[in-house]
């Protein structure tokens, strides 16, 4: 593992990157949090501070009480439209307009790395988006559409939501059940065609830069042992340690806001 000055360490990951054939990076709620967007650690204010996420997100929850689940969720929703992304996601963003070995897996839900690619391929028009879109996997969905709780519809939705009484709630147009974000839910499966494209490009990759994640929720704390298990190298950007920290070639302990445009910053191209 790399010791010496945060300088020395980004710059050897940098190079890292820079010299690797497939990267793959995997974020967490970290690289959310100097957009304003709190992670599931941070302390909670007010009316939430009596539930916790893992009684709240869950099928049974929404089952006992959607209007309950539903007022948290439309809390959160406010709370992402509210934020921006901060130049962690457009460092991400650009790295995967520019580089077609890059793939993102994140358990984000709050739409910040799509949004920062929209406006990235917008500015830098003359290289389209080059696929970049499709190598963006969201392992735990996306907060901002719903899906029936019944048949497979879905909408993008931004829309608040009146949890007055379940009467209110956003429903079905096709079967009328209750509509529900479409994100994983505590003790629900991963989708498997995600998953696995996330673990396929993990095994490929020579390098596995993660940001931002406790590395604790699995089967995602795991794609970066696929990088280690073929042969490649982790770099960790975390203020905190983890549990993935001792597997990890090069641990950055600073914000993702702050360290990712540094060390993705000109590893564009192949050198
Ligand atoms: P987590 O809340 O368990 O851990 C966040 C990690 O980010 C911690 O290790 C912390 O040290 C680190 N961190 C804090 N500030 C940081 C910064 N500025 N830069 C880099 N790292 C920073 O988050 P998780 O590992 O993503 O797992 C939580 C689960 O909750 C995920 O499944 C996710 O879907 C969900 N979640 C998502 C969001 C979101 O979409 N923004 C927010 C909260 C929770
Ligand atoms: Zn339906």
């Amino acid at each position: 593992m790399a010791e010496g000055r945060p300088s020395d360490v980004g710059l050897e990951a940098t190079q890292a990157i820079r010299r690797a054939r497939g990267v793959v990076i995997l974020t967490g709620a970290g690289v959310s949090a100097d957009s304003g967007v709190p992670t599931f650690r941070d302390p909670v204010e007010g009316l939430w501070k009596h539930y916790r996420p893992e009684d709240l997100a869950t099928p049974g929850a929404f089952q006992r009480d959607p209007c309950l689940v539903w007022s948290w969720y439309d809390m959160r929703r406010q709370a992402v439209l509210d934020c921006h992304p901060n130049p962690g996601h457009y460092a991400i963003a650009r790295f995967l307009l520019h580089r077609n070995d890059a793939v993102l897996v994140t358990q984000n839900v709050d739409g910040l790395h799509a949004r920062a690619l929209e406006e990235v391929s917008t500015q830098e028009k003359a290289r389209g988006s080059s696929g970049a879109q499709d190598r963006m996997l969201h392992l735990h969905g996306d907060i901002l559409t719903l899906r029936c709780s019944r048949c497979s519809y879905r909408e993008r939705n931004r829309d608040r939501v009146d949890t007055s009484s379940e009467a209110t709630l956003p429903s079905c147009r096709t079967c009328g059940a209750l509509l529900r974000p479409a994100v994983v839910w505590f003790g629900e499966m991963l989708d498997q065609g995600v998953l696995n494209a996330a673990f396929e490009a993990a095994a490929r990759a020579q390098v596995c830069l993660v940001a931002g994640t406790s590395a604790v929720v699995h089967p995602a704390a795991s794609i970066p042992q696929a990088t280690a298990q073929g042969g490649g190298s982790i770099v960790e950007v975390n203020p905190e340690e983890t549990p993935l920290s001792r597997l990890a070639q090069w641990q950055i302990r600073e914000g993702a806001g702050v360290a990712l445009p540094r060390i993705l910053s000109g590893v564009d191209e192949y050198s």
